[in-house]
Order: structure tokens, then C-alpha cells, then sequence
């Protein structure tokens, strides 16, 4: 049965949570072994159980969710929360999300079973599931050959009827070529259409997160499920909000855009790398502050002292800068950084001829949790994406209160103005500030 099938002899009544959940797991054990197309599948008892209660509570109260008791198989490199998702790696082999995915949240709420996450190429790297390091899937319609990838287990449990419907993710085909291997149906959707929250990256401004099926009305449903804006980018949200009342102040508004700003934060952080490398150099233990103890030579005092003395952030960032300096690769990386530097500035030149201000978010995240980014400094540079080019260009900028996120964090306005013209950005924020309450607002401390 199609997914819309099922759905409908489900919602008749025609057929049970319980029914279908059964069904589900003796095809498993009927031909799993064959196929290898999942690398975790569910507790089968729990399943049942859950399966058994929903019917009870639909038998009281007959209410039904879109995806209610429909069996559908996730991507292993898709995140679910308490399960795990190893993206077909030894690297996440025992990683258990802490969260859903906004794919697999949104497929709560209506209701589904997550069946099995399915077998990948390590990373979705890949385009025929040899690359996992679980063991390759098998095409169901001939086990000597591929089920394509890199979501082919997600192809192939379609396929072998192991699930009603998947979820893949397409980087470069990874939903489409499986998809076609296995004769089913799979949709790689305009990129943005679909959440990538919760998707393990692997090259972000390519990968897509979509349905596969057994036909093509089934792709229709699952992306009706799936598709849509994400309400996490709640910065977002306070920030256009903030623009509409500017507007009501009278405020002209004009969408302008800073084209250089996707290459901000590897300028930055070749500039100030450099920058900080030459101006920490003075940290050698003999000048000032801290100095090793009791040792040999004068090197290896420097070098101690600087092991000791220094964190690993600033370790870090001491290196790449020396190595952006170094002889052979200072123009290709701190020479090109300031000429990025100077086509950042002239974006900003163009802007301010149409515009007195500019607002953005300050952070495109409310503050996360300690821990969060700490191990990651990409992901922590990141967070700088709004900031670093103000910097860059020299322009001055003031950040303001403009809303609380769900989990009740401030979210930050940026007001960025021309060379000089503090007092218009002041003037700008103070008439934002009077407007609203956000900065009337304090923690429950
Ligand atoms: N086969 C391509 C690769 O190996 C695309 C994979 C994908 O879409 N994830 O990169």
C-alpha cells in the first residue's frame, strides 16, 4: 500500500495502529537480513504498545493526525531525538541526538512512527551505500547489486515495502539516484523548501533534505509534511518586527543588500589571526605577565611559558595567524584578506548612499548553551556573521533590545551607520527604544 493508502484504511478505520505496526516489523524479519537497508530500526514491543494505547484512545475519541501510526523510515544522518544517528560513520556510531530534527518534529506532531533509520554512505558521501561503515545496502531487486546512495537504504526500504514512505537528504543526486536504482519515487526540493535543521552537514548550500516514495502522490503528502518555514529563526521574525515599527516612526525602508558579506568571516578571521599573532608575540615571559618556572634555556622558557600561559582559543588563533603570515602564503591569504576587506567597505559606501541606517540582527541566534559551540570554533565563528563586517568596513554600529525567543532570551537590533554618524545611529535606536518595551524588560533573576 501507498502512503495515502494507508492513511486512508487507517482513518476509516479499516485497519489499526497495532495492525500496521505488525505488518511493518514481519516484513522486517521477513527480509531485512537480505536488504541491510536500516542500521537501527524501533523496539518493536514499544511500537506495539505504543500502537495498542492509540488505538484505545481512538476508540474513545476518534481524532486523527496526518501521519498518525504510519511507519516511515529517517535517514540516518537526519537527527531523532534519543535515537541513534550515526550518519553511516564510525564517528557518530554511538551519537544519540538530543533533539529532532525540524523534519522529524514536524512528523511528531502528526503523528508518525519513525520505523528505522536508514543505511547511508558514510556522510551521504557516496552513490551506492558501499561507503557505510555498517555494510552496504542491497538493491531488493537483486541482491547482487547496489541500491544506489547515498540514501540507499532509504531507496531500498521503500522499495522492499520495509517502511511506508523515507526521508533522504540530495546533495548531488543522493535522494534521486537511489531512488531511481530502486524504482521508487524520490523529490530533491528547491533548496530552503525543506528545514536542513537537524541534518548532519555535509556541504551546507547544496544539501537538501526530501521525501522518498512509492509513487509520486506520495511524494505530494510527505512534502505537504515536511515543507515549510522553520519558526527556529525567531531572530528573524523580532527583527522584521522591529523594521514594521521603525516604519510606523516614519522611517523610510529600503532593502539594500552587502553582497561581499559572504566572505566576512574568512576575512576577519585571517585579518585579526595575523593581527593577533604579531601583537601576542610580547608574551614571551621576559617583558610581562607569566612566566614558566624553573626552566632549561631561554627558548624553552618561551615556549613554556606561552604553552602555559595561553588557552586554546588563543593558541589557535595565534597559529593560524603565523600561518597566514608566513612567508609563501601571506598573499594568497592576509594579502587577499585586506583586498576582500576594501570590497566589503565599498559595499557599504553603496549602501549608505541610499540609506542613512542599516538594521540587522545582531547574532542570527538568540545567546546558546554553555558547551554548545565550545569544541566547534567554526560554528562559534559563526555566530559573528552580522558583526564582523561593521568591523571590517569601520563603520559604527549599536546593538538594541528588540525581543525575547521562546526559551525567553534577548534577541539583539543592529543599528549600523555611516563613518562619523554615531549620533544618527543613537538617534535611530533611541526613537526605536521609546517606541517599545524590550529594554524595559529584565531577567527573573
Ligand atoms: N554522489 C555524490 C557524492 O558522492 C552526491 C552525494 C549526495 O547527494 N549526498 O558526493
Amino acid at each position: 500500500m501507498t502512503l495515502f493508502e494507508l492513511k486512508d484504511k487507517f482513518v476509516k478505520g479499516e485497519v489499526s495502529a497495532v495492525e500496521i505496526v505488525k505488518a511493518y516489523f514481519q516484513r522486517i524479519m521477513l527480509v531485512e537480513s537480505k536488504i541491510k537497508a536500516y542500521i537501527t530500526t524501533a523496539k518493536r514491543d514499544a511500537l506495539v504498545k505504543e500502537a495498542n494505547e492509540l488505538d484505545y484512545t481512538l476508540s474513545k475519541w476518534r481524532k486523527t493526525t496526518p501521519l498518525m501510526a504510519m511507519p516511515i523510515a529517517v535517514k540516518d544522518n537526519i537527527c531523532t531525538e534519543g535515537v541513534k544517528t550515526t550518519c553511516g560513520s564510525r564517528m557518530l556510531e554511538n551519537f544519540v541526538p538530543p533533539y529532532d530534527a525540524t523534519v522529524v518534529a514536524r512528523m511528531k506532531e502528526y503523528g508518525y512512527y519513525l520505523i528505522g533509520k536508514t543505511n547511508m554512505d558514510e556522510f551521504a558521501m557516496g552513490s551506492s551505500t558501499e561507503n557505510s561503515a555498517f555494510g552496504p545496502t542491497r538493491n531488493p531487486w537483486n541482491l547482487a547489486y547496489i541500491p544506489g546512495g547515498s540514501s540507499g537504504g532509504s531507496a531500498a526500504a521503500v522499495a522492499a515495502e520495509l517502511c511506508v514512505a523515507a526521508l533522504g537528504s540530495d546533495t548531488g543526486g543522493s535522494i534521486r539516484q537511489p531512488a531511481a536504482c530502486c524504482g521508487v519515487v524520490g523529490l530533491k526540493p528547491t533548496y530552503g523548501r525543506v528545514s536542513r535543521y537537524g541534518l548532519v552537514a555535509f556541504a551546507s548550500s547544496l544539501d537538501q533534505i526530501g521525501p522518498v516514495t512509492k509513487d509520486v502522490r506520495d511524494a505530494a503528502v510527505m512534502m505537504q509534511m515536511i515543507a515549510g518555514h522553520d519558526p527556529l529563526e525567531e531572530v528573524e521574525l523580532a527583527v522584521r518586527t522591529a523594521i514594521i515599527q521603525m516604519q510606523a516612526l516614519k522611517a523610510e525602508i529600503k532593502e539594500i543588500s552587502l553582497p561581499m558579506t559572504k566572505y566576512a568571516i574568512a576575512t576577519y578571521y585571517l585579518i585579526a589571526t595575523a593581527e593577533a599573532s604579531s601583537n601576542l608575540a610580547r608574551y614571551d615571559g621576559v617583558k610581562y605577565g607569566y612566566r614558566a618556572a624553573k626552566e632549561k634555556g631561554l627558548l624553552e622558557m618561551y615556549m613554556k611559558t606561552r604553552q602555559e600561559g595561553f588557552g586554546a582559543e588563543v593558541k589557535r588563533r595565534i597559529m593560524l595567524g603565523t600561518y597566514a603570515l608566513s612567508a609563501g602564503y601571506y598573499d594568497a591569504y592576509y594579502g587577499k584578506a585586506q583586498a576582500v576587506r576594501t570590497l566589503i567597505k565599498r559595499d557599504f559606501d553603496e549602501a549608505f548612499k541610499a540609506v542613512d541606517v542599516i538594521v540587522t540582527p545582531t547574532m542570527p541566534t538568540p545567546a546558546f548553551k554553555l558547551g554548545e559551540k565550545i569544541q566547534d570554533p567554526l560554528q562559534m565563528y559563526l555566530s559573528d556573521i552580522y558583526t564582523i563586517s561593521v568591523n571590517l568596513a569601520g563603520v559604527p554600529a549599536i546593538s538594541l533590545p528588540c525581543g525575547l525567543s521562546n526559551g525567553k532570551l534577548p534577541i539583539g537590533l543592529q543599528i549600523i551607520g555611516r563613518p562619523f554618524e554615531e549620533e544618527k545611529v543613537l538617534r535611530a535606536a533611541y526613537a526605536y527604544e521609546q517606541a517599545t518595551e524590550w529594554h524595559l524588560k529584565k531577567p527573573g533573576l
